[in-house]
């Protein structure tokens, strides 16, 4: 089953309004000049405040536009959070969902991201699920265990129908902002454990699924990464903040 590879860059914290779009700009034009690049679904993920912006100045390129996280209300008294619909009104296609600075720094769990997640699907926008083990439970053996529970936890209720679209990002947190990267074989051996167990919880829409890595992805792992079977494509942090090296990882294939 082929499925078309799928680069996102998560932009964090990071950049301007006007550098956001700047780069954005970089990046469309650096897709448009290479042909080979329409095999590859390319995403970039900007701040709630430059998404709009940044979502403009991408407009009819090949660049999609996704929200870091969104509210699992769509509205009313919820000082300080966005919504789907709202991520949707400013240009978003895609939101990434429990990544794991979520889940350390902002309490999200299994059950706020299974609520986020039923948020985002009713918006038909495209979810982008993060999950991944810490090291301290790789090390202890707990790898499959956290995994099927993220995904258990994370996808609860929902149907291979609403699932459709639904994009898999295996980040182990160990790996993310660190320099230090699955080896491709830790890489592999993750993600066709996570098409397994999608393949219990949604049956064959698992094939179809998208699962990217994650984890300090640079232009030079990228090819080994991305050449794995199940290796899909990649959730980039800091390189993709460079254009040189996003449009890099992008080539990689
Ligand atoms: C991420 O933010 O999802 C990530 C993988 O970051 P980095 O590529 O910087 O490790």
């Amino acid at each position: 089953m082929a499925r078309k590879r799928f680069i996102a860059g998560n932009w964090k914290l990071n950049l301007t309004i006007d550098e956001g779009v700047s780069l954005v700009q970089g990046l469309a034009k650096a897709l448009a000049a290479d042909p080979k690049s329409a095999q590859v679904e390319v995403a970039v993920c900007p701040t709630f405040l430059a998404l709009h912006a940044v979502a403009q100045a991408a407009k009819g390129s090949a660049v999609g536009i996704g929200g870091q996280n969104a509210y699992f209300e769509e509205k009313g008294a919820f000082t300080g959070e966005s919504s789907a619909s709202l991520l949707k009104n400013a240009g978003a296609k895609y939101v990434i969902l429990g990544h794991s600075e979520r889940r350390q720094f902002f309490g999200d769990t299994d059950a706020t991201i299974n609520r986020r997640l039923k948020a985002v699907i009713a918006q038909g926008l495209v979810p982008i699920l993060c999950i991944g083990e810490t090291l301290a439970e790789r090390d202890g053996g707990k790898l499959e265990e956290v995994l099927s529970r993220q995904l258990q936890g994370s996808l609860d209720g929902l149907t291979a129908a609403q699932l459709e679209h639904l994009v898999v990002a295996y980040e182990p947190v160990w790996a993310i902002g660190t320099g230090r990267t699955a080896t491709t074989a830790q890489a592999q051996e993750a993600h066709a454990f996570v098409r397994g167990v999608l393949r219990k919880l949604v049956g064959e829409l698992a094939e179809r699924v998208r699962i990217q890595y994650g984890g300090s992805v640079k232009p030079d792992n990228a090819f080994e990464l991305l050449s794995q079977p199940d290796v899909d494509g990649a959730l980039v942090g800091g390189a993709s903040l460079k254009l040189a090296d996003f449009t890099a990882i992008i080539a990689a294939h």
